[in-house]
């Protein structure tokens, strides 16, 4: 069993740490800065950094690695498309690696990046910058039926499936998922349990991919009422669930 938490970094991103306890080894996910992993590992005398998981190549998700890869010999696990600082094994879409015991899965992620992997294991989603809680990353290389396309991959693995994205952006994100749905009660309330997270200062994350599919707009392109807003707001009549995807991440990126 592995247990995981997050390492806060710079503003808003978390370095998700996964610990074997059994072998006292553990693993981090897109350590973009090294220095809350060293601080980590130096309050935890014994424990081994063993594996390194990169999604994509932004430097707040890989600014770290290096430095970690040397102080620990940590092996470096990341996207064969792209350019990755010490890189070691390189992948691909259905690839599996083996990380602390655990087989994952790789899925080939692309629209925020080109290259962009995420991990799956067993109802644990590692994803970086491709779903967020109550959003999803920018178009910064791919089109937006790319990223729709890989947004329903995401969204067919197990309801129950814990999502372990890298920015804290849900409060923000929930403020535009209720502009697209201004009636939808599960916004309303998730966006009522956020407010409160945030104001004790405790992260919003994991989330879940059932409670994803109640309130992230960009995994509700087929609800007739978020069609409409689409229409609405670029004043066409968008017929396919990749164009109401498109004009929502177009009006998300002006929110
Ligand atoms: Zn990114
Ligand atoms: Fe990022």
């Amino acid at each position: 069993m592995i247990q995981i938490s997050a390492l806060p970094a710079f503003t808003d991103n978390y370095i998700w740490l996964l610990q074997d306890q059994h072998h006292q080894r553990c693993a981090v996910v897109d350590p973009g800065d090294a220095a809350p992993v060293v601080a980590w590992l130096q309050q935890h005398p014994g424990w081994v950094l063993s594996d390194i998981l990169i999604t994509h190549h932004h430097h707040d998700h890989v600014g770290g690695v290096e430095q970690l890869k040397q102080l620990s010999g940590a092996t470096v696990y990341g996207p064969a498309r792209e350019n990755i600082p010490g890189r070691d094994v390189a992948l691909d879409d259905q690839d599996q690696v083996s990380v602390l015991g655990c087989e994952f899965r790789v899925m080939s992620v692309p629209g925020h990046t080109l290259g962009h992997i995420a991990y799956y294991h067993d109802g644990l989603l590692f994803c970086g910058d491709t779903l967020f809680a109550a959003g999803c990353g920018r178009l910064f290389e791919g089109t937006p039926e790319q990223m729709h396309q890989s947004l329903d991959s995401l969204a067919a693995l197990p309801a129950e499936t814990r999502v372990y994205c890298t920015h804290e952006y849900t409060l923000s994100n929930l403020k535009f998922a209720q502009a697209v749905e201004p009636h939808n009660p599960d916004i309303a309330e998730r966006l009522a349990t956020v407010i409160q997270l945030r104001e004790d200062g405790r992260m919003t994350l994991p989330s879940t991919l059932a409670l994803e599919k109640l309130t992230n707009p960009f995994l509700r392109t087929a609800e007739t009422s978020v069609k409409q807003k689409a229409d609405e707001r670029n004043g066409l009549d968008n017929l396919s669930q990749s164009a109401v995807f498109a004009a929502l991440r177009a009006w998300k990126d002006k929110f």
